[in-house]
């Protein structure tokens, strides 16, 4: 028979690695409800035309990543390639932006590229995103960032560097579009065969290419900030002074550009100093103030980022030992079946008061249960028998240190136990 495997780039995850994506997780909903940011789930499959209209048809992930799949009635459905796109869809058709025209979401889920699996990327990958819809203000981009910040300092990550552009307004760009493309078509021969087309059909994407010749040219290229109003360029301002006062450090880099067509102003990226090799972004993101209105809702301004929770993880993996040491709090061991009764009962009452307790169903010779509970990292053990469960008492031993402590059967006072020792 053919052996069934998972689909290619796409990943099954077990603990321990699972348990650092909870920490991830849990991290996530804390910081970002401190910052007033409220859980949001959407579709993992859309409407492939919502992607197109968002994202852009000149981009990388709809021009040849996208998961697209034909439903019965012919309607073209695609996995969602990134996680905007569907929270501005949903916001708009519940008609959820409050009163005051705002709204702060977060999610936490996968989304789907159909691109060359390496380390750090994957098909199937994660992304913690968040979204500020309804203020233009430039304190809106610090918050975000600040927040983003936060959450990869509390998870411990370390060497991580924020960088900065700002894209202007789309009309500003359009005179940009025209030098860069006067630049690059000198060089059209030179510039790879995407890039040649992006010459023709989205020129600043060309500053996203990831080849070396690409890259090289693109250092002379024409520099954004030319070509800027007064207020871009203050924006740009407040939003550099707000991260100075936070005392969270960036560069800026003109030549930063983002893989979507939806922003505007602010883009940034945090970025992985070591560790990832070249798929070194652990975060990005930026404003997008026109895309409410783009996919048919109102003249919303917006702010968002989404991060990738698989290069999260790497990074912290090896960084520091980020899986929990102990996995049972205790293991319940039975010498004989009065024991082993006594042993189940105690058991339910343990879980019940939120302990990690575990006893071994099949049976065999102590020796065999005290291995197995080292194996499984338990913290305790308590040995059962007829003699323990007459006399209500039984030895509560400390694996690490070998350390025993008389307690009486009862679940409250095993716990009590286990927290001094
Ligand atoms: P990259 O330049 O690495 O391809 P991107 O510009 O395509 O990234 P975004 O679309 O902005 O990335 O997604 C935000 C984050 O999601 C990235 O910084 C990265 O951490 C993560 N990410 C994107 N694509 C993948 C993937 N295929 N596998 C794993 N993580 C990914
Ligand atoms: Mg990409």
């Amino acid at each position: 028979m053919t052996i069934l495997r998972a689909v290619k780039g796409m990943n099954d995850l077990f603990c321990p690695e699972l348990n650092i994506w909870q920490k991830v997780e849990k991290t996530t909903a804390e910081i970002f409800s401190a910052y007033g940011f409220q859980e949001i789930r959407t579709p993992i499959l859309e409407e492939l035309s919502l992607f197109v209209r968002s994202v852009g048809e000149e981009t990388d992930i709809v021009g040849k990543e996208m998961y697209v799949l034909k439903d019965r009635d012919e309607k073209l459905l695609s996995l969602r390639p990134e996680g905007t796109a569907g929270v501005v869809r949903a916001v708009i058709e519940n008609n959820k932006v409050g009163l005051d025209g705002e709204m702060k979401s977060f999610y936490i889920g996968p989304m789907f590229r159909r691109e060359r699996p390496q380390k750090g990327r994957l098909r199937q990958f994660h992304q913690i995103g968040a979204e500020f819809l309804g203020v233009s203000e430039p304190t809106v981009d610090v918050e975000v960032i600040a927040m983003l910040h936060d959450l990869l300092s509390a998870l411990g990550l370390q060497n991580l560097r924020l960088i900065l552009n700002t894209l202007g307004q789309p009309e500003e760009r359009v005179d940009y579009a025209k030098a860069l493309y006067d630049y690059f078509v000198l060089h059209a021969d030179n510039i790879c065969s995407d890039c040649q087309r992006r010459l023709q059909k989205n020129t600043l994407r060309i500053l996203d290419c990831k080849q070396p010749h690409c890259i090289k040219i693109a250092e002379e290229a024409p520099l954004i900030q030319a070509f800027l109003s007064e207020e871009s360029l203050s924006h740009f301002d407040e939003v550099q002074a707000g991260l100075s006062r936070l005392a969270i450090p960036y560069e800026v880099s003109p030549r930063l550009v983002r893989g979507l067509d939806y922003y505007n102003r602010t883009v940034f990226e945090m970025v992985a100093s070591l560790g990832l090799g070249s798929q070194n972004a652990v975060a990005a993101g930026g404003r997008y103030d026109g895309l409410v209105k783009k996919l048919g809702g109102r003249d919303v301004p917006a702010f968002g980022f989404a991060a990738g929770i698989e290069r999260i993880v790497l990074l912290l993996a090896e960084q520091v030992d980020a899986a929990p040491a102990n996995l049972l709090d205790v293991v319940l061991i039975y010498a004989d079946s009065v024991g082993k009764e006594k042993a189940f009962e105690l058991l339910y009452d343990l879980r019940r008061k939120n302990m990690k307790a575990d006893l071994d169903h099949k049976g065999r010779s102590v020796k065999a249960q005290m291995r197995r509970a080292d194996r499984l990292g338990s913290k305790t053990v308590i040995v059962l028998g007829e003699k323990e469960v007459q006399e209500q008492r039984g030895q509560l031993k400390l694996l690490s240190t070998g350390e025993t402590l008389s307690v009486s059967l009862l679940g409250s006072a095993i716990e009590e136990a286990l927290k001094i020792s």
